[in-house]
């Protein structure tokens, strides 16, 4: 299968995707993490890529046009993709059709996580991740069970994104509503766009994708067995 997860930063689109990877065998590619990886080995693209970030500003289509399109080749992805932070843009949207297209591939649902600004401007202030294993925790919402060491690796440091401040969090809702938004009516003409209320919780909101998706992937659920 090859999905997009679309939503606003910290609407929680890292944390579903990593569920949805191990229910469908699909490799989650995140557009920022590939870019973070890229900024800290500093190559071309890492240093051009790095100042832009930082600005809560988006890199340029063609960077990640390409770099997409390689990952898309790799082996990995033979069971499919699930897009994390890509497209953003209309055009975006529409390089990714028509780069699908030449490889022969096609979307086959693009889920929406619907969320509210001020709340979500709470969410990422407080989020960090395990620095060995990268594992997500949240100040108030998603403490690991004792202080300081990671739930899943025991890992006792942990790292902040540089852009999980509140004035960079404003310019990338911004940008979001006024880039990305607009690429919703673009799925939705293609029947594809399926949105769900990303401020339910965590498994809510994997059970609601689940819903959606399991029909899609021939996963048989007990409750359309019985
Ligand atoms: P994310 O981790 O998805 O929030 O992305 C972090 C930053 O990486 C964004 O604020 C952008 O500067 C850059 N970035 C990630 N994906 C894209 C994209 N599809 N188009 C342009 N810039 C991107």
């Amino acid at each position: 299968m090859n999905l997009i997860l679309l939503g606003p930063p910290g609407a929680g689109k890292g944390t579903q995707a990593k569920r949805l990877q191990e229910r469908y065998g699909v490799v989650q590619i995140s557009t920022g993490d590939m870019l973070r990886a890229e900024v800290a080995a500093g190559t071309d693209i890492g240093r051009e890529a790095d100042a832009v970030m930082k600005a809560g500003q988006l890199v340029s289509d063609d960077i990640l046009v390409r770099m997409l399109s390689a990952r898309i080749e790799r082996p990995d992805c033979a069971r499919g993709f699930l897009l994390d932070g890509f497209p953003r843009t209309v055009p975006q949207a529409e390089a990714l059709d028509r780069m699908l297209a030449e490889k022969g591939l096609a979307l086959d649902a693009v889920m929406e996580l619907k969320v509210d600004d001020a709340a979500l401007v709470e969410r990422i202030a407080g989020r960090y991740t395990c620095a060995k294993c990268g594992a997500g925790y949240h100040d108030t919402f998603q403490k690991p069970r004792e202080p300081g060491v990671c739930d899943v690796c025991g890992g006792r440091s942990f790292t902040r994104r540089a852009d999980d401040n509140r004035e960079t969090v404003m310019a990338r809702l911004a940008a979001y509503h006024r880039q990305t938004a607009p690429i919703l009516p673009h799925y939705a003409a293609q029947g594809k766009l399926r949105s769900v209320e990303g401020m339910a919780a965590i498994d809510e909101v994997t059970r609601q994708l689940e819903a959606f998706l399991d029909p899609l992937a021939g996963v048989v659920t007990e409750a359309v067995a019985s």
